[in-house]
């Protein structure tokens, strides 16, 4: 395990997570275990690892928690993303806790929070997300197939503990996101899009597999695109979807205005 001390807990929020109007970024961690094979962090240039490492290395921010409980009265009201280039609930933040720490300061200063993750640890954390009056949290669910995920996602968490996870959120009052983002191929749409529909999610997110090279959503692998034409030939996957979508009559939002509504960042509901 690599510590290494920060200077900053939390950034200013750069390009288009800014335009989406997030002030603040905070990423407990630098580099992601969870080691999508499509993920676009790889590609950062504060990520100087081979690429071919990707999902090998981490490094936590060992003083992320005493920072945030200095630098926390700066984001009072702001809106934070967490996390921008890595995951905040990988597999080492069930130990180091990090993610916890800094939810517990920033808690005291009430940002409008959204968490991004694909990590059903979130859940544990549920007690102090309680705490946040604007939060949402955002689950990363891109397909519904298991075979696929394991392809592209090898060592994120099975779909099922995520759909799992945001039920438990659900039912303790936190708004939830579904992000189906970057959309992967899908063995079922239709199925898919009802599993989606009945959930109610408060946002609902779909983005195109590698839509925009280099702009939103940034870049991916040669081999993730081998990976989704293997499992989708026709390249109609996100087509189908969006239609199975709309004749459910899902509101969702494609790509970046997905993520990033502060104006409309669920209020918990009262009581939850
Ligand atoms: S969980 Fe997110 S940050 Fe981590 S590898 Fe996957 S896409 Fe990248």
């Amino acid at each position: 395990m690599e510590l290494a001390q920060a200077r900053s807990i939390l950034t200013p929020a750069t390009g288009f997570i800014r335009r989406g109007g997030f002030d603040w970024t905070c990423n407990p961690y630098t580099g992601c275990t969870f080691g999508c094979r499509y993920c676009y962090a790889m590609f950062l240039p504060q990520n100087r690892r081979p690429r071919e490492d990707w999902g090998r290395w981490f490094q936590a921010k060992a003083n992320a928690v005493e920072l945030a409980r200095r630098q926390a009265p700066r984001a009072a009201g702001q809106a934070v993303y967490m996390s921008s280039v890595t995951d905040p609930y990988q597999p080492v933040e069930r130990v180091l806790k990090l993610t916890r720490g800094i939810l517990e300061a920033l808690a005291a200063c009430q940002p409008k929070l959204v968490i991004q993750t694909r990590g059903p640890l979130v859940t544990r954390d549920i007690d102090i997300l309680s705490m946040f009056e604007a939060v949402r949290v955002n689950l990363s669910i891109p397909t519904d197939d298991e075979e696929i995920r394991q392809a592209f996602e090898p060592k994120a968490p099975p779909l099922d503990s995520r759909w799992l996870a945001a039920q438990a959120l659900k039912e303790s009052g936190i708004p939830v996101g579904l992000c189906l983002t970057p959309l992967l191929p899908v063995a079922n749409h239709a199925a898919f899009a009802d599993r989606v529909a009945g959930f109610g999610a408060d946002v609902v997110v779909v983005q195109e597999f590698h839509d925009a090279p280099r702009g939103w959503g940034a870049d991916t692998t040669d081999e993730a695109v081998g990976l989704a034409r293997r499992f989708d030939p026709s390249g109609n996957g996100y087509l189908l979807m969006l239609r199975s979508l709309n004749e459910r009559g899902v509101d969702y939002h494609e790509g970046e205005s997905g993520f990033f509504p502060p104006s409309g960042l669920g209020q918990r509901a009262s009581g939850g």
